[in-house]
């Protein structure tokens, strides 16, 4: 009988998996959830042995496996190779990219001593499931040890053109190992055309539709657009609209309306830009002083990798600055918080607030723009004003505001714009969007993905 079995970097622990926090976890605790299967990866923890062994654990009815990483492995894959070269490259920031060769060997090792691993745990029909940039030669190193199980590999970030991904120095080498996926998943349609570009390009793969001639086998190429747990978004938010979390909220609001962002603090989300388009409105706009609050919670994350603390910085002295400049003895205009919340908390902000500003430079999906949608009181919903750079731009481009978060005055536009947006047109921009949500929530990228993973009918 064959089994699904999930790899990510990360997975969560028993407590976590109750709580159920990122978009990955939610994706993967409902994939297994309906079939029987394994999710294997790191335990988050950093172990003084330098080789940690696998341990088990469940999540509700879910076998997860895990491993600890050594301080060196930590250091060379995770903060090094993963989240100092690949993190930023792809998310189109090469100033903030380094490279060092060791960290590169160090990323390889780990792909192989995980792989080693799951071997054991594995039988030969199980399908593979990977994810994300952290396990790129995951497939190959498998490979290397004899599995001829189906493998997927789904990147979560978005993937660069070759301009862009030519700047990691084993560029060919990254590309060659996703050749050894049977299927390999991107966000948008963009995203997979880059790697169809490259292999073609680079690698003079020949390609027949969606499917490379790759040196092993054919790779399948396509994209599918991670959704979100819609209506369990949508009861939850309503659920909490009443509780006392919400009331303080309200209370602090005093009738002004509130604009609200929710995200981890990346320099990838634009939190920087967003500041300045909120001091442009009320520059440029003088009716809004006074009138308006705009609350941003960025928990911090990855803290200890060179970009974030500076970002961190950058984000204290510029809402600084701004409320220096602004505030009054009855408002303060942006309410910059570092902590996390409950996620049904969170849900419940989206839906008293009057507009959620998705803003980042760059993103894979942004699968808080799509939260904030379906948290929204259908007669009486929020507006999504939303960078063109998410991923979830393709989808929602018909209700959400696009905007090009590099222009700080066509944002400034935007907000006035979806602070002032009747009734009628901001119900008719939701509907449209709670559509294309239900339409590919995240059973359907589930389903569609492993579909696709399913090995091609032999013809007669
Ligand atoms: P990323 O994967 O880059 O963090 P996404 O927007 O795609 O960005 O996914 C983030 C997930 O984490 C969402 O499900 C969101 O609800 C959750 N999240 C983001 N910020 C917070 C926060 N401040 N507190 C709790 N959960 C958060």
């Amino acid at each position: 009988m064959s089994r699904l079995v999930i790899v990510s970097n990360r997975v969560a622990s028993a407590a976590e998996g109750k709580r159920s926090a990122g978009g990955l976890a939610v994706g993967v605790l409902d994939a297994l959830k309906r079939q029987d299967g394994l999710w294997f990866g790191w335990n988050g923890k950093i172990e003084d042995t330098a080789d940690p062994e696998v341990a088990f654990h469940r999540i509700g009815r879910i076998d997860c496996a895990t491993t600890g990483l050594s301080r060196s492995e930590y250091d060379l894959y995770y903060r090094g190779f993963a989240n100092g070269t690949l993190w930023p490259t792809f998310h189109y920031r090469i100033d903030l990219s380094r490279y060092d060769a060791r960290e590169y060997a160090g990323y390889l090792a780990v792909n192989e001593r995980l792989a080693g691993m799951l071997k054991e745990l594995v039988g030969e029909d199980d399908r593979l499931w990977i994810h994300d940039y952290h396990l790129i030669p995951f497939a190959r190193a498998c490979r290397r040890l004899g599995l001829r199980n189906r493998m997927g590999f789904f990147l979560h970030t978005p993937f660069p053109p070759e301009g862009i991904l030519r700047t990691v120095p084993p560029h060919r080498d990254l590309a060659e190992a996703m050749c050894e996926y049977d299927l390999l998943g991107f966000q948008t349609r963009g995203d997979a055309q880059a790697f169809l570009d490259y292999a073609q390009r680079r690698l003079g793969l020949p390609r027949d539709g969606d499917t490379l001639r790759g040196p092993s086998g054919p790779v399948r190429v396509g994209h599918y657009p991670i959704g979100i747990l819609t209506d369990d978004v949508q009861s939850k938010s309503k659920a909490r609209s009443r509780s006392k979390l919400v009331a303080t909220l309200k209370q602090g609001l005093q009738e002004r309306k509130l604009i609200i962002s929710v995200d981890r603090l990346d320099y990838s989300k634009g939190m920087v830009e967003r500041f300045n388009a909120f001091e442009r409105l009320l520059e440029s706009r003088p009716a809004y002083r006074g009138h308006v609050s705009f609350v941003q919670i960025a928990p911090p994350s990855r803290s200890d990798v060179e970009g974030y603390r500076h970002i961190r910085r950058q984000l204290e002295s510029t809402a600084g600055h701004i409320n220096g400049r602004w505030t009054e003895l009855s408002w303060t205009p942006i309410r910059y918080m570092n902590r996390a919340y409950e996620r049904a908390a969170l849900l419940s902000f989206f839906r008293a607030s009057q507009v959620g500003f998705v803003t980042p430079l760059r993103d894979g999906m942004n699968l808080v723009a799509k939260e904030y949608v379906a948290a929204q009181d259908p007669e009486d919903p929020g507006v999504l004003v939303l960078s063109e750079f998410a991923g979830a731009a393709d989808e929602l481009a018909d209700g959400a505001i696009i905007v090009n978060p590099y222009d700080i005055d066509a944002m400034a536009c935007a907000l006035d714009q979806a602070l002032d947006m009747p009734l009628v047109e901001r119900r008719e921009r939701h509907e449209h969007m709670m559509r294309v949500l239900k339409d590919n929530s995240i059973k359907e990228w589930r389903d569609h993905f492993l579909t696709d993973l399913e090995p091609p009918a032999v013809a007669a």
